[in-house]
């Protein structure tokens, strides 16, 4: 129904659920709110990074920490049901009010605390195989000043991968070493994409994505590069590339 590490607006949810006109809005506006027995949280999450823990929702690594409504108990039947195990909770995440939503998967519930506001942590089952191996993105090609078409396979964009990869490596280019918070400052904070090194055409039924091995962080410029060429360069290619070109 919805793939994990996508971008969907309301109305693609609406209509991906089939949500006639004269039930959107309303509840789905609020925070969650169940539709046909599954239940579908939004949330608004405060940028990754020192003041992360200021935010009321932020990721702790892998984990979600979450605060239901201002005024939400435990005793609420709809919290009743965000607890039950067996109702399916569909998370998605942004993290400007601007953005579209993230799908971050089905959220089971890990620990939750019996206050008011209820607050919960959500881990994520992690699909190592997403459906679709390959999808073209528009990369904007920076050096180039245009739109350059590339093959980006989906790894790269499952958000819990994503997580674990700059976990262990941080949000600096693994190639060139950009960082886009100390050139930007603030609205770099975080920012930076994520490269899975491994072919396509190498990756047999059974494979298994391993988040640190096999994804580097990488910035706009180095990886519309490495994609330059099908298959990618590897990192140590493209690095030597850079080295060769810049003295
Ligand atoms: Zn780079
Ligand atoms: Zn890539």
């Amino acid at each position: 129904m919805f793939k994990v590490g996508k971008y969907y607006t309301k109305k693609d949810i609406y209509s991906i659920l089939n949500v006639p006109p004269s039930k959107q809005k309303g509840a789905w506006d609020t925070g969650y709110r169940e539709y046909k027995g599954e239940i579908f949280i939004f949330i608004n999450i405060g940028v990754e990074g020192r003041t992360g823990h200021n935010y009321k929702n932020f990721w702790h690594g892998d984990l979600l920490y979450w605060q239901a409504k201002n005024n939400s108990n435990i005793k609420q039947p709809l919290i009743k049901k965000i607890l039950n195990q067996s109702i399916k909770k569909h998370i998605f995440t942004r993290t400007d009010n601007k953005d579209p939503f993230i799908y971050e998967g089905l959220g089971n519930v890990k620990e939750f605390k019996d206050t008011t506001p209820v607050e919960i942590v959500w881990s994520f089952e992690y699909s190592s195989r997403p459906e679709k191996l390959a999808e073209e993105i528009f990369l904007k090609n920076l050096s180039e000043g245009k739109h350059q078409k590339i093959l980006v396979n989906s790894y790269e964009r499952n958000p819990y991968a994503r997580r674990l990869c700059i976990k262990d490596f941080g949000t600096k280019c693994y190639i060139c070493g950009f960082n886009f918070e100390e050139k930007y400052g603030e609205i770099g904070k975080g920012f930076i994409q994520v490269h899975h090194i491994i072919p396509l055409s190498e990756i047999g039924e059974k494979y298994i994505i391993d988040p640190i091995k096999d994804l580097i962080p990488i910035c706009p410029n180095c990886h519309a590069m490495i994609h330059r060429r099908n298959p990618p360069f590897s990192p140590k290619e493209l690095k030597r590339i850079l080295r060769t070109n810049n003295g």
